[in-house]
C-alpha cells in the first residue's frame, strides 16, 4: 500500500470499525487462556447476538436432538471457536450493514456477496480439511471490508462500478489502476490494525491472490477456501452467466482440486443452506430459485462446455502433478526428517523475513530457544530410539501449544527455536510458561513405566522495550536466557535481560 493512501486512510474519521462487543470478542480470540465462562459473559452482553447464536445452534446446520435454549449449551454444541467466530460475524454484520451512503457502492449487493461467500466457505471447510468452519464463514464474510474503508477514504472510487461488483476481478483491476492497491490489501491492513487473529488478516489480504500464501503453509488451505468462496458467490449472483460457472469450476479445481462432480454436490449443499442463512441473517440472498441456479450450473458444467472444461481439466491435472512433485521437494527441503518440524534452513529464511516485517510495521517479534533437560540421560537409560520417539512427541506438543502464525523449528539435537510474529513480551511469557507446564505434565507411554521429561526455555522480544541490531544478536539473547533457565534449575522459562 502506498504511504499516501495509508495516510489518507488513517486521516479518514469514518472508517468502519468493530463495535465494542466485537473488540472484546477479538481480545478473547487472541487470548489462549479464554474459557467458556469469559466468552459467554462477553457474548451475553448483546442479547441480539445471543439470540442469533441460539438460532444457529438450533438450525439444520447443527442438527440437534434436543433444543438448545441457553448460550452455555450453544457453546457446547457449537464449540468455543465456532461460537466466537459466529458472534463476531453477527456483531460485525450488524454494525456495518446499517451504514449506507450513496457513493456508487451497491450495498445490498455487497452484503449478498459477503453472505453467499461465507455460506460457501463454510461448506468448503470439510472438503479442504480446514477444522474451523465458522472461522472460514467469518473470514469470507469480511473479506471485502476494504471496500467499505476505501469508499469512505477515496472519493468517487466506486462511481459507476456496479457491474464490477458482480465480477470482482474487474473491480480489483479498477482499484489497482486508480490507487495502486486493492481492497483485499486494504482489508488486511484494517484487520491488522484491529488486532484480528493473524489467520483472518491473511485470509482477507490474500482473498484475490491466494497464491501469495504457499499451499503448504498452515493457512494455505484456509486462504484458498476464502478465495474460492468469492467465485461461488459470483456464480450465484450471475445465474445466467455461463462464464461464472466456468470460472468457478476452474477455480475449484485449481485452488482445492475439486472436480466438476464434487462441485455440483457442493452446490447442492449450498442450496440447502441458503434458506437457513437467509433467515438467520434476515437478508434475501438470491433472486432466482436456487434450484434453477443448480440446473444452469449442471448444464454448463456437464453438457454444454464439457469439451472446453475437459481441456482445462487436463491442463490442471498436469499442473497439479507437477505442483505436488514440487511441493514434495519443497516440503522435504524445509522439514526435519525425524520430527517433521521446520528445519534450520527454513527457520533462517522465516526469521529473516519476520525480522524485516517487524521492523517495517513497528510490531514486536519474539523468539524462544528451548532445550530438553537432561536429555542425555534419557538416551543413556532407555536407548537412542526412545530418545528419538520422545523428540517426536515433544515436537507435537510444541506445535499444539503455539498458533498457526508461529514457527516451530528443530534447531538441532534436542534444541528447538520458536518464532512468534507480532507477539509481545507478556504474551510470549505466557506461551512459554504454558509449554513448560504442558511438557512437564505429560507422561509418554512408549516406555513401560511411563517416561516424563522437562524443558527449559529462554526467550527475547524485539521491538518493544528492546531492539536487536541483527538476527544473530536476537537469537543469541534467547540462548543466553536459556542458559540462565538451566542455571536456575531447569524446567522453567526465562526472559532475556540486558546486562546493566
Ligand atoms: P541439559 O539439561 O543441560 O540440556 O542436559 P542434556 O543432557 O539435555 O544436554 P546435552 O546437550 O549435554 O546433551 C544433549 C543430548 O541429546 C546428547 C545426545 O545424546 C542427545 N541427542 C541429540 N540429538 C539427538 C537425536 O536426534 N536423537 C536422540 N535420541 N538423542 C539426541
Ligand atoms: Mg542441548
Ligand atoms: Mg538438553
Amino acid at each position: 500500500m502506498t504511504p499516501e493512501l495509508q495516510a489518507k486512510l488513517q486521516a479518514c474519521n469514518n472508517l468502519p470499525s468493530p463495535p465494542g462487543v466485537a473488540t472484546r470478542i477479538v481480545d478473547l480470540a487472541n487470548d489462549p487462556n479464554a474459557d467458556m465462562k469469559s466468552i459467554s459473559n462477553v457474548i451475553t452482553l448483546d442479547p441480539a447476538i445471543t439470540a442469533k447464536i441460539l438460532r444457529v445452534a438450533n438450525s439444520p446446520m447443527y442438527a440437534q436432538r434436543s433444543t438448545v435454549e441457553t448460550l452455555r449449551k450453544a457453546l457446547i454444541v457449537l464449540g468455543l471457536n465456532a461460537t466466537v467466530s459466529l458472534a463476531l460475524s453477527f456483531s460485525l454484520l450488524k454494525s456495518w450493514q446499517s451504514k449506507q451512503d450513496s457513493d456508487g457502492l451497491d450495498y445490498e449487493l455487497f452484503w449478498r456477496r459477503a453472505l453467499l461467500s461465507a455460506t460457501a466457505a463454510r461448506i468448503l471447510a470439510p472438503v479442504a480439511g480446514v477444522q474451523d468452519a465458522e472461522e472460514l464463514f467469518l473470514n469470507a464474510l469480511i473479506q471485502d471490508i476494504g471496500m467499505l474503508a476505501l469508499t469512505r477514504a477515496v472519493e468517487d472510487l466506486y462511481i459507476d462500478t456496479a457491474d464490477m461488483q458482480l465480477h470482482q476481478e474487474r473491480l480489483i483491476r479498477h482499484e489497482r489502476s486508480k490507487i495502486g492497491t486493492d481492497h483485499a490489501a486494504v482489508g488486511g491492513w484494517l484487520l491488522k490494525r484491529w488486532s484480528f487473529p493473524n489467520r483472518l488478516e491473511q485470509g482477507v489480504a490474500a482473498s484475490h491472490s491466494p497464491d501469495r500464501v504457499p499451499k503448504i503453509h498452515e493457512n494455505g488451505k484456509f486462504v484458498r477456501c476464502v478465495a474460492l468462496s468469492g467465485l461461488f458467490a459470483e456464480a450465484y449472483l450471475n445465474p445466467k452467466g455461463e462464464r461464472h460457472f466456468k470460472e468457478l469450476a476452474t477455480g475449484a479445481l485449481k485452488l482445492l482440486g475439486i472436480d466438476k462432480n464434487q462441485l455440483a454436490d457442493l452446490m447442492e449443499v449450498m442450496n440447502e443452506q441458503i434458506p437457513t442463512i437467509e433467515s438467520v441473517f434476515e437478508t434475501k440472498l438470491i433472486d432466482n430459485s436456487s434450484e434453477t441456479i443448480l440446473e444452469e450450473a449442471r448444464e454448463v458444467l456437464m453438457l454444454r462446455s464439457l469439451r472446453t472444461l475437459q481441456v482445462v481439466d487436463d491442463l490442471h491435472d498436469k499442473a497439479a502433478h507437477l505442483e505436488s512433485r514440487t511441493r514434495e521437494l519443497e516440503e522435504s527441503s524445509q522439514r526435519d526428517a525425524l520430527t517433521g518440524l521446520y528445519n534450520r534452513g527454513y527457520l533462517d529464511e522465516f526469521l529473516a523475513n519476520a525480522f524485516k516485517v517487524a521492523g517495517e510495521r513497528g510490531e514486536p517479534l519474539s523468539v524462544a530457544f528451548a532445550d530438553l533437560d537432561h536429555f542425555k540421560s534419557v538416551n543413556d537409560t532407555h536407548g537412542h530410539q526412545v530418545g528419538d520417539q520422545l523428540l517426536v512427541s515433544v515436537a507435537k506438543m510444541l506445535e499444539k501449544n503455539t498458533r498457526s502464525a508461529d514457527l516451530v523449528a528443530r534447531y538441532g539435537g534436542e534444541e528447538f527455536i520458536l518464532v512468534f510474529p507480532g507477539t509481545d513480551k507478556a504474551l510470549v511469557a505466557m506461551i512459554c510458561e504454558r509449554i513448560v507446564k504442558a511438557i512437564a505434565a505429560e507422561t509418554y507411554d512408549f516406555v513401560e513405566d511411563g517416561l516424563s521429561v522437562t524443558i527449559s526455555i529462554g526467550y527475547a522480544t524485539h521491538g518493544e522495550h528492546m531492539s536487536f541490531s541483527s538476527i544473530d544478536e536476537f537469537v543469541h539473547a534467547a540462548d543466553t536466557a536459556l542458559y540462565t533457565a538451566k542455571m536456575e534449575g531447569r524446567n522453567r522459562s526465562v526472559e532475556f535481560q540486558k546486562a546493566s
